[in-house]
């Protein structure tokens, strides 16, 4: 087996192949991820993978290119023209990039688009596949490539599989208006651990795979039914000290120099973006109008430094937008401009980095008020570069970045007035009061960096992993299940704990129908009377339904998850003895006050406990009610000895102590067993198999992690598996 490695997986691999005469020259980029993914993908055989950026038509140059690439650690998918136009242009720029902006009227929906995005996923994978062995690690980047972490999961199970969205995740109210929403769950679903920039898009995943893949999660970690994936805030940063030292640079201080002696000595605010409808351009040239208008004084005396980077021009949005901020500039400009001061210095290209570095060194202000951004690093990138610590940021509240830099004067890039204000605000505050929001801010950008983000995200993967196999059983195969059988034959003294509902009879839509068949009866009833055995059937059921279906065979029972217990041919006992009257009264009416108030939910009164329903609530809704419902009961019982049990769609209030983990480990001490085996099939089990020696067969019937040490399909095997020891 190879040593294990790392791939890095992107649309785009991070250099640009240029033509110099008749070779081809490979020059990597020097973007913030690929700088701090640099230690990683050029290490050993550790590689990335993604799309050259340009078509190479001919296999002569695609091998060629190839070749090229493999010095610099990377490996190409090369797409072809229809790819680029239905895959990126189409499904990636015009369906999932307005939809995860919410920009809903500019949605693409053609079918063919989607196809070319599956294929082109495929693609990936097949590809990667060719590189890789089920000990790698593989770190999936953004949303062109949310099918292909379930492709490679099919390929490898159990290989490690990051994925990070570099873009936000919008609501489930509106993820859901795609058709392929679940298709594209599905896809990401593949990974192990999810990384989202903020707390809010890791809550819309969550919330959409549960409410349309339906899968059940808690707290960050969805249950799949072989693995528990998570996900994840892990807010990107910046290479601080990269801007910090641009902004110093001679060569960026030059340039400064340079561009203020044309410009004169006004005062200048920087907006910067990609052309892009999610960057609020048009708003933003709005609100500057308006601050002219508004307060006069600023004419002549302030300018907008409106720097837009094209992007995506093939796309009639943008083309549109263009024109807009075109149309817009020349009318402020026209309006408020002097032959000696121009309102907007507008441009329209992309500029060298110490370029970058001069205008945040000249700007006092940077208006930074996307629509939406999923995060936003020019922001970042003016705060690093503020050597003397002065400076304003105005920040939309609709950037990921906000969540971290609540120092920055935080608006709605909507409200027109509050921008207006802010841009006021920012032109009067003194020195001292930018210093002491600069300070914070740089201090936050600093620590949270890029090379940090990078390591958590590995570490991050690496804890998922570990908490899987924590959870992983392994399947009771012939060879293991011989092995079991021999122990038990061995054993001069054993125990049996088994589960009644979902291991030894199957679920049924009516509770009162799961009686035990002939045969169920006829086998526990000769393991039962074995001098050798003690069958033990621990159920949540009620003591009166198990006495009835089990009590004519010498099997001991415990019912309710432990409140009564019997041993074989003798009466039932109950083991707490708590005030029943008082406190199922005070807690019933406070479960059907969340009756009254969520259709579908109800509670269902056994002995010893009170269990509210909510499964046929409407997701969410029941799962809110859970919390609030959970807290009340918690507050009124206070110190009284009683627990809340989270179960399945369910939540249970009991007496303390009592769970099936109690009456399994008392079994086992009285038992004095060398041989346990435990069956069970739901969360309540759990207790037993972990109360439990290690060296007791514990075995998880069904599909689902567990603290089990096996899994076995489902009922019919846990009835072959008990004929088997039938006699022995
Ligand atoms: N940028 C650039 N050339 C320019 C202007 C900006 O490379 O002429 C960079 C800028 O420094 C920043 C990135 O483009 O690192 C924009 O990233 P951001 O997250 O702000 O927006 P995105 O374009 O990814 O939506």
């Amino acid at each position: 087996m190879p040593a294990p490695k790392t791939i890095i997986v992107s649309n785009r691999l991070p250099v640009r192949i240029e033509k110099d005469g008749d070779s081809l020259t490979y020059k990597p980029s020097e973007g913030g991820l690929a700088t701090a993914l640099g230690s990683i993908y050029k290490d050993g055989d550790n590689i990335w993978v993604g799309w050259p950026g340009a078509s190479f038509e001919s296999d002569a140059l695609k091998a060629e290119v190839t070749e090229g690439l493999k010095k610099e650690s990377m490996r190409p998918v090369f797409l072809t023209d229809d790819e680029l136009d239905k895959f990126y242009l189409g499904f990636c720029n015009q369906t999932l990039w307005p939809a995860f902006h919410y920009f809903l009227q500019y949605i693409d929906y053609t079918q063919e688009n989607w196809e070319s995005y599956v294929a082109v996923n495929q693609k990936f994978a097949e590809a990667i596949a060719e590189y890789t062995n089920e000990g790698d690690t593989l770190w999936v980047h953004d949303y062109q490539l949310l099918l292909l972490p379930a492709m490679l999961r099919k390929k490898f199970p159990k290989i490690s599989i990051g994925f990070f969205q570099h873009i936000p995740f919008p609501s489930y109210e509106v993820f859901r208006i795609l058709p392929w929403r679940r298709e594209l769950l599905e896809g990401m679903l593949g990974a192990d651990y999810l990384g989202f920039h903020t707390y809010d898009d890791m809550r819309h995943f969550l919330s959409s795979a549960h409410r349309l893949a339906g899968y059940p999660y808690s707290g960050n970690q969805i249950q799949l039914e072989d693995r528990t994936v998570v996900a994840d805030p892990l807010p990107m940063g910046i290479d601080y000290d990269k801007y910090a030292d641009n902004a110093v640079h001679p060569e960026s201080i030059e340039r400064e120099e340079r561009y203020r002696k044309s410009l004169g000595p006004q005062r200048l605010m920087l907006s910067m973006d990609r052309l892009d409808y999610s960057k609020g351009i048009p708003r933003r040239l709005q609100a500057f109008d308006e601050l002219l208008e508004r307060y006069p004084e600023y004419r002549e005396k302030v300018s907008l430094l409106l720097i837009v980077v094209p992007s995506r021009d093939q796309v009639p949005n943008y083309q549109a937008l263009k024109e807009q901020v075109d149309e817009l500039v020349g009318k402020i400009n026209s309006k408020y401009g002097r032959m000696s001061w121009v309102p907007i210095h507008y441009f329209y290209r992309s500029y060298p980095f110490t370029a970058l570095g001069a205008f945040y060194r000249m700007c006092d202000v940077a208006v930074i008020t996307p629509v939406r951004d999923g995060m936003n690093l020019v922001c970042k990138e003016y705060v690093a570069s503020r050597e003397k610590q002065d400076g304003v940021l105005i920040l939309s509240e609709m950037a990921g970045a906000a969540k971290e830099l609540s120092d920055a004067i935080l608006v709605n890039p909507t409200d027109e007035n509050q921008v207006v204000e802010a841009m006021h605000r920012a032109l009067q505050m003194p020195v001292e009061e930018q210093k002491q929001h600069m300070a914070t801010m740089q201090a936050t950008v600093r620590k949270y960096n890029i090379f940090s983000w990078v390591e958590l995200f590995f570490e991050n993967l690496e804890r998922v992993k570990r908490l899987q196999v924590s959870m992983r059983t392994v399947a009771l195969s012939a060879e293991k299940r011989s092995e079991l059988v021999n122990s038990f034959q061995s054993a001069k003294k054993r125990l049996l704990l088994l589960d009644y509902d979902g291991t030894l009879v199957n679920f049924h839509n009516d509770p009162q129908a799961c009686a035990p068949d002939e045969a169920l009866l006829k086998d526990l009833s000769a393991l039962a009377k074995h001098p050798k055995n003690e069958v033990v059937v621990i159920s949540g059921r009620k003591h009166e339904t198990l006495g009835k279906w089990l009590g004519s065979i010498p099997v001991h029972l415990v019912a309710e998850h432990g409140v009564w217990s019997r041993e074989a041919g003798k009466g039932w006992e109950k083991n707490i003895d708590a005030d029943a009257e008082g406190w199922h009264a005070e807690a019933g009416e406070i479960m059907n006050f969340y009756v009254d108030r969520t259709p579908g939910t109800f509670v269902e009164t056994k002995s010893n406990s009170l269990v509210w329903h909510y499964r046929k609530a409407e997701k969410g809704l029941g799962e809110m009610r859970k919390s609030e419902l959970t807290s009340q009961l918690k507050h009124m019982l206070g110190e009284r000895g009683f627990q809340v049990l989270d179960g399945d769609h369910v939540i249970e209030l009991k007496p303390e102590g009592i769970n099936k983990g109690r009456s399994a480990k008392l079994w086992q001490d009285a038992a004095n067993a060398e041989f346990t085996l435990c069956l069970g099939d739901d969360t309540t089990d759990e207790d037993m198999f972990k109360s439990l020696p290690k060296t007791a067969f514990t075995v998880k019937v069904g599909p689902g992690t567990s603290h089990a040490r096996f899994g076995i399909d489902g009922v019919k095997d846990v009835r072959d598996l008990l004929s088997l020891l039938v006699d022995k």
